[in-house]
């Protein structure tokens, strides 16, 4: 069935009451002709004067691309809703699908009789759309004057800005990562060549935990 969003609104409604003991306030939720995602869950955040984050306007948005069976859209459907649980709760995961995430899943799935997944052939395009939602391909340069800055770059855009980060800001040093911290969420995607200027300790902060990359104009690989 394709679903229309009567079906999902009802269905998140239902779930709510009946898995997530309606925990979870209304939400914006669309229909999408996507390939790239059975569903997905998007929100925005603000940074408090005090220094918290307030995640707000979650929108969940189920594609009309894939032919499912009831189940299977009801299954994507809480997917996505457990995302919204953690989140909403601020439950910092290991990664997208991290062991908050399947514990929560195994869980629903044990006691609602359901088979949510991540890793299914369905769900690893799921999981890929998720993974590229999550991270952050990262380039931090070091200018001229010491000062350090950062690019969240357009994956589409990453050896343009290659070539024209150092030329427009004499970049000396560019280093690249990948990165799912949601400090990054607050960047834009770079798709012209610009760099915002971070002190230090955001740096040290926010890639400790982000993957090195190797860039070299035409390929950009994980660091072995
Ligand atoms: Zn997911």
């Amino acid at each position: 069935m394709r679903p229309t969003l009567a079906f999902v609104t009802d269905r998140f409604n239902y779930f709510n009451d009946k898995i997530f003991g309606g925990e979870l306030k209304p939400l914006t939720i669309r229909l999408s002709p996507a390939r790239s995602f059975m569903g997905q869950l998007r929100h925005s955040h603000r940074r408090n004067p005090d220094g918290s984050v307030t995640h707000y306007d979650y929108r969940l948005t189920i594609s009309t691309f894939y032919d499912q069976t009831e189940a299977e859209l009801e299954d994507t459907i809480i997917h996505e809703m457990i995302h919204y649980y953690l989140n909403h709760n601020g439950v910092r995961d290991t990664s997208a699908h991290g062991q908050h995430f399947r514990a929560m899943m195994n869980r629903i799935n044990k006691e609602h009789g359901r088979h949510i997944t991540i890793s299914n052939r369905r769900e690893s395009q799921q999981l890929s759309a998720d993974c590229a939602r999550h991270s952050y391909v990262l380039c931090v340069s070091t200018l001229p004057d010491g000062q350090r800055g950062i690019t969240v770059c357009a994956r589409t855009r990453i050896f343009y800005l290659y070539v024209k980060l150092p030329r427009l800001y004499g970049v000396k040093v560019m280093q690249w990562f990948l990165s799912r911290d949601t400090f990054f969420n607050k960047y834009p995607k770079s798709v012209t060549p610009k760099i915002y200027k971070i002190t230090e300790s955001e740096l040290t902060e926010h890639l400790r935990e982000a993957v090195p990359l190797i860039c070299d104009g035409k390929k950009i690989r994980v660091k072995k």
